[in-house]
């Protein structure tokens, strides 16, 4: 059954909603403050976030921002009634839907049950990228030239990801390093060139294959054969 992140400071409707959920079946995780919301959210095993938008620390918009910089897990906002620019700057900021506070249970289990069956069909198309003999399949996390799977750590397997989804788009350090290591990390750029290396040598290398593109004083890409 899929897991749940629940992003709301109001002990009251946390616990209401806590309870609804786990009747329905689902497993269910609580964040009181904006902050814990983005860590908790992260997590790559959560598969909906119902988001207040007024938290502490980090606002419910904020928390949807940093989100989505590297994540599609479904979001659904929790807004005060007719707060329209709420609404519209949540949605820009990549949320899902939304529900107006005082809502009912049913409504949200509906808008709950669209988000979730539009992740899993997402996720079926999107799960599989290629490149000539190379497949990469992200549900399963392997990855495979003709029928030999390459072990590949969890950065070189997320770094290979991120290039195959942006295929034919030049890709700069920066860029790189706040999707595929996130703005935690706050070390320099060379740790891409790095990790470049390692999948150049168990890819590029191995097979002869040329993959992956050095574009001088920018990035790396992945260019289509033509
Ligand atoms: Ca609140």
């Amino acid at each position: 059954m899929a897991q749940i992140l629940i992003v709301e400071d109001e002990v009251k409707i946390a616990r209401f909603l806590e309870l609804e959920l786990k009747y329905e079946g689902y497993t269910v995780h609580i964040a009181s403050n904006g902050r814990e919301g983005l860590e908790k959210g992260l997590n790559p095993d959560i598969d909906l976030i119902i988001l207040d938008l007024m938290l502490p620390i980090l606002s419910g918009i904020e928390v949807c921002r940093r989100i989505r910089q590297t994540s599609d897990v479904p979001i659904i906002m929790l807004t005060a009634k007719d707060d329209v620019s709420d609404k519209v700057m949540g949605l820009d900021m990549g949320a899902d839907d939304y529900i107006t506070k005082p809502f009912a249970i049913e409504e949200l289990l509906a808008r709950m049950r669209v988000a979730l069956k539009r992740k899993k069909t997402d996720t079926i198309n999107d799960s599989i990228l290629s490149f000539n003999n190379l497949t990469l399949n992200k549900q399963q996390r392997q990855v495979k030239v003709n029928k030999e799977e390459i072990i590949l750590t969890k950065k070189e397997f997320e770094l290979l990801a991120y290039l195959l989804e942006n295929k034919n788009i030049v890709l700069s350090r920066e860029n790189i390093l706040e999707r595929v290591w996130g703005f935690e990390y706050y070390g320099d750029t060379n740790i891409i060139d790095v990790y470049i290396r390692y999948l150049r040598g168990k890819i590029d290398q191995k097979y002869s294959m040329d993959m992956i593109h050095t574009v001088r004083g920018v990035g790396y890409l992945i260019k289509d054969v033509v």
